[in-house]
């Protein structure tokens, strides 16, 4: 067996405790600090942290999205070991580890934080510019800024429309501005036209994932027509898959 894959799956391990850290950490206390339990807040010692012991005080075990983490990005790593993407091994890691950590933090939260958008735009602009060119990525982040910021209006519109036809109490929006940087983040990523490859995909999911909540609920008779669905982590999900996807040659 190559000896390489082992130490993919070792920086795999080591991604994932360190998005697992920053998911718990950064939403919460806005900066990072010592990981403590979710339920009791006491500290953890770093190695009980890294070895996934549970909590010393109320023996709160790690939570299922440690688990998930762990096993997903310890796979992801080994396969781009295994078949390199473009961007190669370890770009294509901290590719993952940042997208990873939006979709987190958006799917616990729902919100995108600033900081995690501006973190992802340097790295977007280093890499895109590496790969298409500073003009190519610069016109990739406008247009996805400015194609999301467009279906952000257009959904504000819908919602409004929705809500003089029948009465409901806090209208949401059907898009959040928080997805509109984050797409204007996966255009520097992409570049152009990549980024239109993107939004589409994004789309597809999106619409995929409302067509699956909308048959659970018509099962459930729990009938809501206008619940948003947070965009951010179709739109990390949709940079993953075509940087990943794209191969050398
Ligand atoms: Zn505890």
């Amino acid at each position: 067996m190559d000896p390489g894959i082992l130490m993919a799956i070792f920086i795999g391990l080591i991604t994932a405790t360190l998005v697992n850290y920053l998911a718990d950490s950064l939403p919460v206390n806005r900066k990072l600090t010592k990981p403590v339990c979710k339920i009791c807040k006491e500290p953890f010692y770093l190695f009980d942290y890294i070895l996934f012991k549970p909590c010393k005080k109320c023996h709160q075990k790690r939570s299922l999205r440690h688990i998930c983490s762990l096993i997903f990005l310890t796979i992801v790593s080994a396969l781009i070991w295994i078949y390199p993407p473009n961007v190669g091994f370890w770009i294509g890691m901290v590719i993952l580890a940042y997208l990873g950590l939006v979709i987190i933090i958006d799917m616990e939260h729902r919100i995108v934080m600033h900081p995690v958008s501006i973190a992802g735009a340097l790295i977007g602009l280093a890499i895109g510019s590496w790969q298409h060119g500073v003009v190519m990525t610069l016109i990739g982040c406008f247009a996805g800024f400015a194609l999301m910021f467009t279906l952000y209006h257009l959904g504000i519109w819908f919602v409004r429309l929705l809500s003089k036809r029948r009465p409901m109490g806090d209208v949401e929006e059907a898009i959040g501005f928080g997805d509109v940087i984050q797409s204007g983040v996966m255009g520097l990523f992409l570049g152009w036209p990549g980024i239109l490859a993107g939004l589409i995909i994004t789309i597809v999911l999106g619409g995929l994932v409302s067509i699956v909540i909308l048959i659970i609920q018509v099962i459930r008779r729990k009938y809501q027509a206008y619940s948003a669905i947070p965009y951010a982590p179709f739109i990390a999900l949709a940079t993953l898959i075509l940087l990943m996807l794209a191969r050398p040659g």
